[in-house]
């Protein structure tokens, strides 16, 4: 491997920051037993955060962010994983305190590492990255906890951010009636191609009020949303259905009430992909690349960035509007 190679650095040199693309060296990575030469990665919401002064993600300067990345092992020194080995490391401290996928090269714990699946290339895996594993998770979930297509619709909200859009599409891959809620009406085309069986706006969802019980409208959910809106949802599941939260895009707190558990039944499930056990990660990228697989995956790619590119591209997931994924090839 080269000595001197480049990589994505947030500092904050006196109070000054800045996000450049720099040489750095082995010695500037964080440890772990695996180094990996970077092939791809992804642009995720902690991922912009991490680019801003006031994100409150980074744990130290200077940083290498970037929380997905998929590539082949140059060494190893754990006997799980060997050079030339096609790997994903996505989730745990990476791209967070520990340094990450915005650089040619990763050194990164084997504990973190899944074998890449077959069925599956690079640039795939990370056209899914984590917004894609934590709808896989979610379906998961809705399924251990009953889920099945002749239920009943599922809603996805929040349909063309990364994990609406990738619930969206693993749902229809599994012959489910997707309801897909979206803020954006100029989508409809799009998540319509992607997998959704109707399109419903934000208001269809929450409207501003939020009942006790409201009219049983959805077997399951899966909802990156949050806030209000997810009281209206809990409101509206059939009896014995299931909302698997995993996000808050549209505010943390959730003004519900104890009547859609005692009266029906419905249970909210709680998501978090960042700490999954590895057994759950590495069956769950099996389904990935197998019966959760999207068809087309290259209509989720909105824009393919480089690294030298990426300090400019970084702050746009911050301002919304962006509909699929922004992935990053690494030289
Ligand atoms: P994106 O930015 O890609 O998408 C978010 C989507 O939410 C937007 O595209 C928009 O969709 C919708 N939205 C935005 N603002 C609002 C609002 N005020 N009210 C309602 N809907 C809104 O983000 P991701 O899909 O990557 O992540 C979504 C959430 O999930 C984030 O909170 C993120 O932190 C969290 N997350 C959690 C994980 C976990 O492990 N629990 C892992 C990954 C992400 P539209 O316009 O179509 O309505």
């Amino acid at each position: 491997m080269k000595n001197s190679f480049q990589a994505v650095v947030v500092d904050n040199k006196d109070s000054n920051f800045s996000v450049e693309t720099k040489h750095v060296s082995l010695e500037d990575l964080s440890a772990g037993e695996v180094v990996i030469k970077v092939h791809y990665s992804g642009v995720n919401y902690k991922d912009g955060l991490a680019g801003t002064p006031d994100g409150k993600i980074v744990r130290s300067y200077p940083h290498i962010p970037g929380i997905d990345m998929a590539g082949i092992v140059v060494s190893s020194e754990d006997s799980r994983f060997k050079e030339g080995d096609s790997v994903i490391a996505t989730s745990y401290e990476i791209g967070v305190s520990h340094s990450g996928g915005y650089s040619e090269y990763a050194r990164i714990p084997a504990d973190w590492i899944v074998q890449l699946p077959e069925g599956l290339s690079l640039k795939e895996a990370m056209i899914i990255g984590t917004a894609g594993f934590t709808a896989a998770l979610s379906i998961q979930r809705l399924q251990d906890n009953g889920l099945k297509p002749e239920n009943g619709s599922v809603l996805v909200t929040g349909a063309t951010g990364g994990v609406g859009s990738f619930g969206v599409a693993m749902l229809s891959q599994l012959g489910f009636n997707v309801i897909a809620s979206s803020g954006k009406k100029e989508a409809e085309g799009y998540l319509t191609s992607i997998g959704a069986s109707r399109v419903i706006g934000r208001e269809d969802v929450y409207n501003g009020k939020v009942k006790a019980l409201d009219k049983q409208e959805w077997a399951g959910a899966i909802d990156p949303v949050g806030g209000e809106s997810l009281a209206a949802i809990i409101s509206k599941i059939i009896y014995g259905g299931s909302v698997a939260v995993s996000g808050l895009t549209g505010g943390g707190a959730v003004p519900t009430s104890v009547f859609p558990f005692i009266l029906r039944g419905v249970n909210l499930l709680g998501i978090d992909s960042v700490y999954c056990p590895m057994g759950i990660r590495q069956k769950l990228w099996e389904r990935i690349a197998t019966d959760l697989k999207p068809k087309n995956l290259s209509s989720f790619v909105y824009k393919e960035v480089s690294l030298q590119q990426l300090p400019e591209e970084l702050p746009k997931i911050l301002e919304g509007g962006i509909t699929g994924r922004m992935i990053v090839a690494v030289e």
